[in-house]
């Protein structure tokens, strides 16, 4: 089996970013993040903005929970939280330092 582990970074490297059209807040992120990167909870109106018809639909028949970034800074890279989501919702990106 893979090991997820491989890539793993110093904090600050990479971030997840989270596709807010497919989040339906199920929490596997939060339960395989081995430094606390994100939460559920409400999404902002402001990460609302921009979301098609198709997804609003979708955000309200979830009540709007969603993963929230909390500790951003923290991710190491592990790749856990990509490969646990079940709605393949969240994908790593460098950060341009
Ligand atoms: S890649 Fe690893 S450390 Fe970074 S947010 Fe995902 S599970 Fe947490």
């Amino acid at each position: 089996m893979h090991d997820t582990n491989d890539c793993k970074q110093p904090p600050g490297h990479f971030r997840p970013v989270i596709d807010r059209r497919r989040c339906e807040g199920k929490g596997d992120c939060v339960r395989v993040c081995p430094v606390g990167v994100f939460a559920v909870g409400t999404l902002p109106p402001a990460l609302r903005e921009g979301l098609g018809l198709r997804a609003r639909v979708k955000g309200f028949a979830h009540r709007w929970q969603q993963a929230l970034l909390v500790q951003e800074p923290a991710c190491e890279a592990c790749g856990r939280c990509v490969g646990a989501c079940p709605e393949r919702a969240i994908r790593l990106e460098r950060v341009n330092r």
